[in-house]
């Protein structure tokens, strides 16, 4: 569903991905786990060119766009094949959850206003927003906004959801609620990749990890083999600092 090839990406003098392959299968689940710095969160936003790699190609559903010198309507169509959950959320301040999550549908899709909230009030019932519909992102918790994020990436039916540290900006005691709607929104069956810190959520949810460091993946495979019995020395180091 998603095959990243040969990724480089530099700032300024700074190398930060140095050639980096990776392939998701459909309704895989990976985590990516890594040292901060290593080069994660810029390997996530490559995938939907919010980063344009320098070199290598990014394909989608079997949608394949370069990444030196993209067409810009080559980029649209393959971002459409995603949605991104934001560690900040990215709602709309001056929106309703509704609205929020209704946007896409009218702007992009040219949804008739009536269609469009139906639908979007269903996607809300299924992250446990019903609610909250009418509420302004002020007006409710943190972990309701990551909620409404998340809603609002379910709604276009993206081909993969990517989750940048969804959890990281959260009150602890909100923590729980998000992993769990993102658990669920995994058991059906959608391809995601997820940057997290949270290594309990990665052992019930992940298919697979992937274990960053420097810019380059040191090593990948299954969950509990990653987790439990990591083949190489950073990936050992960085287990123990962080569990
Ligand atoms: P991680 O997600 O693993 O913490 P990041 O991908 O956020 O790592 O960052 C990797 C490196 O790239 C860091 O050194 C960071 O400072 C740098 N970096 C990220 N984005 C930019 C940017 N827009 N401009 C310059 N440097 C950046």
């Amino acid at each position: 569903m998603v095959q990243l090839s040969n990724i480089h990406k530099s700032f300024g003098a700074l190398h930060i991905l140095k050639g980096v392959n990776l392939n998701v299968g459909k309704g895989e689940v990976v985590v990516i786990l890594g040292p901060s710095g290593s080069g994660k969160t810029t390997l996530l936003r490559t995938i939907n060119f919010l980063e344009n790699a320098d070199e290598g190609s990014v394909t989608v559903n079997g949608f394949t766009v370069k990444c030196h010198h993209p067409h810009k309507r080559d980029v649209l169509t393959l971002r459409r094949k995603t949605a991104m959950v934001f560690q900040n959320y990215n709602l709309f301040q001056n929106k309703t959850v509704l609205e929020n999550v209704m946007e896409a549908l009218v702007t992009v899709k040219k949804m008739k206003r009536e269609e469009a909230e139906a639908r979007s009030r269903d996607v809300l019932e299924k992250v446990g927003l019903k609610e909250k519909a009418d509420f302004y992102p002020t007006q409710i918790s943190g972990g309701q906004q990551q909620r409404a994020g998340i809603a609002r990436a379910l709604i276009l039916n993206p081909d993969v959801i990517l989750f940048d540290e969804p959890t990281s900006a959260l009150d602890p005691e909100l923590v729980g609620e998000v992993l769990a709607t993102i658990k669920a929104v995994a058991s059906t069956g959608i391809t995601m990749i997820v940057v997290t810190h949270e290594i309990s959520f990665a052992r019930e949810v992940a298919s697979r990890v992937v274990f960053m460091d420097g810019g380059n993946i040191i090593e990948e495979g299954g969950t509990e083999e990653i987790l439990t019995n990591p083949r190489e020395e950073r990936t050992k180091q960085f287990l123990k600092r962080i569990t």
